[in-house]
């Protein structure tokens, strides 16, 4: 808990859905940048999946298996008699590192030396495949912003009046316009109000 992970790649397991991006641990669950991105890239997915589903991270970004495996045969070669604990590749946080060595059953007590062509596979796949099952979402209101809403369809988007109802017109939140965060939501709400505002005035 409380553990941030710079530079994660996240990625909705059996989709082409993907997130890269610091992910944060929380006391609920997984947040941050990488998982925020990912619940907005892959919404209407998740929610077809009633928000039961499996998540692969990938903790270091880097998906070469064959280039982390010698990333860590060279802390292998270079400290032979450290405790695996001591050296944490890819600059990962202490806790996170434990916490991977602990869900791989590779003991604490293990020097580098020790770890073998398995204990290495298996440390690989760790690193870069690391699956999670995701059982369910924040509560309703917590999210930054909603995909679904009126259809684009349905709307004049030169005036923001609805091709169903004469003198009805829609902005912001309320339309099937979402984006991650950064501003553009707030954008689009502020420009389609605009629009619709100076269409009404007329
Ligand atoms: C925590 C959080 C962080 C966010 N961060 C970002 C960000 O970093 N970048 C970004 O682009 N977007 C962000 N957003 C999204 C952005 O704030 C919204 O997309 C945007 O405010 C939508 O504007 P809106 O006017 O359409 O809707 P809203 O801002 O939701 O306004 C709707 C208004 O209608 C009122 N209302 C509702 N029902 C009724 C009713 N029956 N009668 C009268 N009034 C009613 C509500 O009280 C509210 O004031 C964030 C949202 C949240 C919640």
């Amino acid at each position: 808990m409380g553990t941030v992970v710079e530079g994660t790649t996240v990625s909705l397991v059996g989709t082409k859905h993907k997130a890269t991006g610091p992910l944060l641990v929380t006391h609920w669950g997984a947040s941050g940048p990488a998982i925020l991105k990912l619940s907005s890239y892959g919404a209407r997915y998740v929610h077809d999946c009633d928000y039961q589903f499996p998540i692969a991270v990938n903790w270091i970004g880097l998906t070469n298996s064959a280039l982390v495996a010698e990333h860590l045969q060279g802390i292998v070669d270079s400290n032979p008699r450290k405790f695996l604990t001591s050296v944490h590749p890819f600059g990962l946080p202490t806790r996170m590192w434990q916490y991977i060595l602990q869900k791989t059953a590779l003991g604490a007590d293990k020097r580098w030396d020790e770890l073998g062509k398995k204990g290495l596979n298996k440390l690989v796949e760790a690193l870069t495949n690391d699956q999670y099952k995701v059982t369910g979402k924040g509560a309703f209101r917590d999210e930054f912003v909603t995909c679904g809403g009126v259809s684009l369809s349905d709307i004049n988007l030169n005036t923001m009046e609805s091709k169903v109802c004469k003198n009805l017109y829609f902005a912001g939140e309320v339309l099937d316009v979402d984006a991650i965060t950064g501003g553009f939501n707030l954008q689009a709400a502020w420009t389609t109000g605009f629009v619709a505002g100076k269409a009404m005035a007329l």
